[in-house]
């Protein structure tokens, strides 16, 4: 039988990405299945202290093995920001839509037109706690912020972000396309390899 994991969060989008990466070794659950409703504090001032908060929460509170992540997009010219603040970069209700348009609005302030000074990395911590045992990992995927939006797959800032290497963002790759390359992709795969799975 399949060990159960839970992973700590609330967005479907990140859940199905990572069931489709964990397929056939996990069972993985998210805080909705657990009965989870209520809203877990991110408070930490880095990504990897807010994986942390949050996989601490559910094991206190529910007891089980879990994993949470936290993710950041970093833009160079914007010296690493939004960083840590990426879900609200454009306003307390954490609109994708209105993260992008700040963005774009950003870097053009800035000055950033050029494809070489609109470099970004998105960054996934995950901390996970499995049979006692807390480990930290982290994955990173560089790229670069395109002038407009483009494509309909995926969540968050995928529409504006184009992986190193391709031409295309995030949106306009399927979900394998983009497990294979992505930050949460990379970072998952080295929390199987540590589990031995
Ligand atoms: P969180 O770690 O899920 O809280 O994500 C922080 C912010 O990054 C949110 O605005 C997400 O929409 C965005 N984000 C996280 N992962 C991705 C991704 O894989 N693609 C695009 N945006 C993402």
């Amino acid at each position: 039988m399949k060990p159960t994991i839970v992973f700590a969060t609330a967005n479907e989008n990140k859940v199905s990405e990572v069931r489709r990466l964990l397929e056939g070794r996990f069972e993985v659950k998210s805080l909705v299945d657990i009965g989870c409703l209520e809203d877990i504090p991110e408070t930490a001032h880095t990504l990897e202290g807010n994986a942390k908060q949050k996989a601490d929460y559910v094991k206190e509170k529910y007891g089980f093995d879990c994993f949470a992540d936290d993710t950041g997009l970093e833009v160079q010219a914007l010296n690493g920001a939004p960083g840590v603040f990426t879900a609200r970069f454009g306003g307390p209700q954490k609109d994708a839509m209105q993260n992008m348009n700040h963005l774009l609005s950003e870097l053009h302030s800035a000055g950033a037109e050029e494809s070489m000074d609109r470099q970004a990395q998105f960054k996934t911590a995950i901390h996970l706690i499995v049979g006692g045992e807390e480990i930290a990992l982290e994955g990173i995927c560089k790229g670069e912020i395109a002038q407009e939006r483009s494509g309909t797959e995926g969540f968050g800032y995928d529409p504006i972000f184009i992986p190193e290497g391709e031409t295309r963002t995030f949106s306009e790759m399927n979900a394998d396309e983009k497990n294979a390359i992505s930050h949460r992709g990379k970072a998952i795969r080295k929390m199987t390899e540590r589990l031995g799975v």
